[in-house]
């Protein structure tokens, strides 16, 4: 009988990887071969296409800062690529690491390029495609990564996004940040614990420790639009990711199994109220700030918000 690779939670997968003798992304490649009629060749290079479109993404950014038509984003970016230009004489006064530096101007720069109507990979949404791309950046830069390998970080990503969309959602309008901006982070800890060289189980804590860090994280979205909070929350998602890997790299593991955190999750997105599930009708949306602006770009009380469309 031909070996099966699916998956639907984070315990199959773990049977998965060690029924084949696979880290999570070689499970999650045949997963797909399975799932959809492309080889591995195909997939293998659709992949590295979408890679190129993440770098593309945070280069534009870099390259040719804009404001957004809101004018809430478009200025982080070039204070971020300063600091990490900068990063030898600045490296006393910073408390993080260059590698760190470099992800939160991956994430941020995705975002900005995503306000100003720039190509990005929603990566698992377009609100929360900064996470995985800031924590590639930075780790291709600290771990001197291969192309191959921040490959096997997006397959890798995309299972613990496969388990989060069965048992949960990724969608804020659904589940609120948690389920994008956390199971963002949670995908991308996973990633950067497993091209590490740390097994699927430690992959999985990785994922855990960085949810848990995201349960109850309102969506709020100013205006309904995906600027703010959402930018800067990709930025500081992105060192959560690197944090949580940090923390399994060296032994540390959830206590609460991941598929529990995940079902945690969803139960803490179905008891949210619909104010802060993308409406933009509660938390920072309805504070007078954020109140200033929908008004003055004419957007109070959409109620819609394309974050996860
Ligand atoms: S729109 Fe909501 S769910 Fe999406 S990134 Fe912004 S705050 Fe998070």
């Amino acid at each position: 009988m031909a070996a099966s690779f699916m998956f639907h939670n984070g315990k199959e997968l773990l049977q998965r990887c060690s029924e084949n003798d696979m880290p999570i992304w070689d499970v999650m490649l045949h997963y797909e071969m399975q799932m959809s009629p492309r080889s591995k060749e195909e997939i293998w290079k659709m992949l590295e296409e979408r890679l190129q479109v993440i770098f593309d993404g945070v280069d534009a950014a870099i390259e040719n800062p804009e404001l957004s038509p809101s004018g809430m984003v478009g200025k982080n970016t070039p204070l971020l690529a300063k600091g990490v230009h900068d990063f030898k004489k600045l490296e006393k006064e910073l408390l993080l690491n260059e590698a760190c530096i470099r992800a939160m101007l991956g994430a941020v720069a995705t975002g900005e390029n995503n306000a100003r109507m720039g190509v990005i990979l929603a990566f698992p949404t377009a609100g929360a495609a900064g996470v995985l791309p800031g924590v590639i950046y930075g780790a291709k830069f600290k771990l001197d990564l291969t192309r191959d390998q921040m490959v096997q970080m997006m397959l890798t990503a995309s299972a613990i996004g496969v388990v989060i969309a069965n048992t949960a959602t990724l969608s804020g309008a659904a589940g609120g940040c948690q389920a994008e901006v956390g199971s963002a982070t949670a995908m991308a800890a996973a990633a950067l614990t497993e091209v590490r060289g740390k097994s699927p189980e430690t992959s999985l804590h990785a994922a855990s420790l960085a949810l848990k860090n995201m349960i109850g994280l309102a969506c709020d979205p100013i205006g309904g639009l995906v600027e703010v909070p959402c930018i800067k929350r990709n930025g500081i998602g992105a060192v959560f990711a690197m944090s949580a890997s940090d923390m399994a790299y060296l032994g540390v593991e959830s206590f609460v199994p991941f598929d529990e955190v995940v079902r945690a999750m969803r139960e803490v997105g179905d008891l949210m109220s619909p104010k802060i599930r993308e409406t933009a009708l509660g938390g920072l949306a309805m504070t007078p700030t954020g109140q200033a602006v929908a008004e003055r770009m004419g957007l109070l009380n959409i109620g819609d918000n394309p974050c996860s469309k």
